[in-house]
């Protein structure tokens, strides 16, 4: 049985207490390795927020050399990080002065054989989110590697697989989610019942019309992150990106088209800062031990006190800086959009990591057995959803089997 497996099972059992988490008995221990405490001071605090990047004025006109060219493409995406573009607010009314915008799906036309006939590196910067799921989000983000010199991999979809690659864990693959999809949710298979008369219908990559063949895009087994499919010059995380994240990578292109400055370096990560969120994060962390788990919506949640204090999975402590805590400051635990920190390959499992060492398991604290802490854990309804929520598409973890005998 697997280590998750464990915690299904046993979430059947064991049903969530809505109560607040108390603080433990004994004194506060100092962090044990991986733990997410540390002493934190205004001072500190305030030195690790992620400032808006100086835009000066607005852009200036049309950049001395003429206007650059601007793809900005949705692969497997929500259509988030297009709307979050909006979110440098004025500055979209410049954003025709500095650029010639050659295709944006969400806000203009523009096909593909535009962009197939223009020369190979014309397009300046090509900006993409979303995750490669099928057979046209391939074929399109090859394309714009061919076409452009710089491309920026926006948002946690692209740059980590985001909720999409959460379908990696689907045992069936593509097959089962759109069996179940079209076969098996009551609406759809009402539908078939009622108009396919027993023969169900499922999407086609191929249909012989009288007019002629039509074709779909083909989903893949595995939803890949973009750096996976293409190279990638720069990453832009989050879920979407923040107006911060944002204004970093408009001064980094803007100081290049008018300026003439260098790029940051092939690979930054623009719009985090080299701490974690919990440095971002003004809470006050008092490192109790967690005897339960808890959801912002079971308790008053303390405005003051660090969420994992008071018994929520918060992944803060293995995740990156740059959203300056936009949502622990208002009572919601993190989830983890902007990635982990450079030291951290595994980002759900460094994640549970941190939280684990707050279970009173120490040697000189041993009051939680192992059957507790999975009677505790068993409370998170779907682990691998919680802990790898946007960062699926770069585990280790590549794919879920069905045990002999499973279901
Ligand atoms: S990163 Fe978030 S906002 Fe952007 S496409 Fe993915 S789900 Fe949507
Ligand atoms: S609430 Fe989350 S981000 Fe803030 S200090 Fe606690 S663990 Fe870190
Ligand atoms: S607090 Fe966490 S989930 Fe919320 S925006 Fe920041 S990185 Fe993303």
């Amino acid at each position: 049985m697997s280590f998750f497996d464990r915690f299904k099972k046993k979430g059947k059992e064991a049903a969530p207490k809505a109560a607040a988490a108390k603080p433990a008995k004994k004194e506060s221990k100092p962090p044990a390795q991986g733990a997410a405490c540390y002493t934190k001071s205004p001072e500190s605090i305030a030195a690790a927020q992620l400032k808006m990047a100086d835009l000066g004025d607005l852009l200036p006109g049309a950049p001395p050399n003429g206007k650059i060219n601007l793809a900005i493409y949705w692969a497997a995406a929500c259509g988030g990080c297009d709307v979050s573009i909006l979110d440098i607010n004025e500055r979209i009314l410049t954003v025709g002065d500095i650029a010639n915008v050659v295709m944006w799906p969400i806000a203009a036309d523009g096909k593909e054989h535009d962009i197939a006939e223009m020369e190979d590196g014309s397009i300046t910067v090509s900006i993409i989110s979303g995750a490669v799921r099928n057979t046209e989000n391939e074929h399109m983000v090859k394309l714009l590697r061919k076409k452009s010199l710089i491309v920026v991999s926006y948002g946690a979809c692209a740059c980590f697989g985001g909720s999409p690659a959460l379908a990696n864990l689907v045992p069936g693959g593509k097959d089962e989610i759109l069996e179940y999809a079209y076969n098996k949710v009551p609406t759809t298979a009402n539908f078939q019942a009622d108009y396919h008369k027993g023969e169900p219908v499922l999407p086609q990559v191929e249909y012989k019309a009288p007019e002629g063949v039509l074709t779909l895009p083909m989903l893949f087994d595995t939803v890949k992150t973009l750096d996976q499919v293409i190279d990638v010059d720069y990453y832009v995380p989050g879920c979407p990106p923040l107006q911060e994240s944002i204004s970093h990578l408009l001064k980094a292109v803007a100081d290049f088209a008018y300026k003439g400055i260098a790029l940051p370096p092939k690979g930054t990560n623009i719009g985090v800062v080299a701490k974690t969120l919990c440095e971002q994060c003004p809470r006050r962390k008092e490192n109790r031990r967690i005897t339960r788990i808890v959801e912002p919506h079971e308790i008053d949640v303390d405005p003051e006190l660090c969420l994992m204090d008071q018994g929520m999975l918060c992944l803060g402590p293995a995740t990156v800086g740059g959203c300056n805590a936009k949502c622990t400051r208002v009572g919601q635990p993190c989830r983890g959009c902007y990635g982990p920190t450079a030291a951290v390959q595994e980002h759900g499992a460094s994640a549970m990591t941190a939280i684990a060492s707050l279970f009173p398991v120490l040697d000189d604290d041993a009051t939680m057995g192992e059957d507790k802490i999975i009677d505790i854990m068993s409370t998170v309804k779907d682990p691998l959803g919680y802990f790898y929520a946007f960062t699926m598409g770069k585990s280790l973890i590549k794919k879920s089997v069905v045990e002999k005998g499973g279901k």
